[in-house]
């Protein structure tokens, strides 16, 4: 695997890597590596393209009293697992590479972009949009994998690639668990051992509220019900909602393109996680 720090050595190291396969894939990431992101690396190898990942914890997603400071870093842990994986390049910029002095530019997002994390994070799906047009423009790969785990943050980025026209596919890749259920995240590490243990509460709720909001063909009751049950257990739900997949306007009937979305802080972490109905 060529590990490239600048934007010359990653631009020689696409180019030999475009010569040699069919497509390129790219997963972008912000390190402390786990199996949801392996997950990603592996499918783009599986896909017979040479696959680039990226490591850059972006500060612009990030807002003031937010956790950038304190966000794992590990970096010789995660490209060990991307070479474990078959990555073919790991692409580690700087912030001064990636917001370049005197920059004036910024992806500006509306539609899925608005609600539920975008209320709750004002900014960040900006930033989030800002920084993957950006490696999007400096990878040029064919295809680029996210997971579904940020189910929201998915369809930022897909309205983003369509609406700006990049010539890149955008593929979705769903969410990996651990054993109770319980979706990884890097934030995981953060919840005390009682946390820890409370936390796959969260994916037994969503599974029977989704049971029941095809049972019952409405979402109001299954959903309300399902948020006192959180709180009864010491979750603070922030949203706990239906919504249409794709534009992430909340309904109430279940659909095929029905997702069902959910925010909780437990302890100081906040926990997300999404399921579809069917
Ligand atoms: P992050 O490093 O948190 O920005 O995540 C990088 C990519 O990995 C994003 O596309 C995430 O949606 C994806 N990802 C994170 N956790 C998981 C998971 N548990 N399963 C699948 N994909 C994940």
């Amino acid at each position: 695997m060529f590990i490239a720090r600048s934007l010359h050595d990653l631009r020689t190291a696409c180019a030999r890597l475009r010569r040699q396969a069919d497509a390129l894939a790219f997963v972008p990431t912000m390190g402390a590596l786990h199996e949801g992101h392996c997950t990603l690396v592996r499918a783009g190898v599986a896909s017979g393209a040479a696959t680039v990942a990226s490591i850059f914890v972006n500060p612009l997603q990030f807002g003031a009293n937010e956790d950038l400071t304190r966000y794992p870093r590990d970096e010789a842990g995660d490209l060990a697992k991307l070479e474990a994986e078959g990555c073919a390049l790991a692409w580690l910029p700087d912030v001064t590479t990636m917001y370049p002095p005197g920059e004036a530019t910024l992806v500006t997002v509306s539609g899925p972009a608005e609600r539920w994390e975008g209320e709750a994070r004002p900014g960040h799906f900006g930033g989030v949009a800002t920084v993957c047009a950006k490696l999007f423009g400096q990878v040029r790969p064919d295809r680029a994998y996210f997971g579904e785990k940020d189910w929201q943050q998915l369809q930022v980025v897909k309205r983003m690639a369509a609406d700006l026209l990049l010539p890149l596919e955008i593929v979705g890749i769903e969410t990996v668990r651990e054993a109770d259920g319980l979706a990884m995240s890097s934030r995981n590490r953060f919840l005390s051992m009682q946390e820890r243990a409370k936390a796959p509460v969260l994916i037994e709720v969503l599974r029977q509220a989704a049971d029941r909001i095809v049972a019952e063909g409405g979402a109001h009751e299954p959903v309300s019900d399902a948020a006192h049950r959180l709180a009864a257990q010491g979750f603070i739900c922030d949203y706990f909602v239906l919504v249409d997949g794709p534009t992430m306007d909340p309904i109430n009937r279940p659909a095929a393109e029905a997702r069902l979305i959910v925010a909780v802080r437990l302890g100081g972490v906040r926990l997300l996680d999404n399921i579809g109905l069917m």
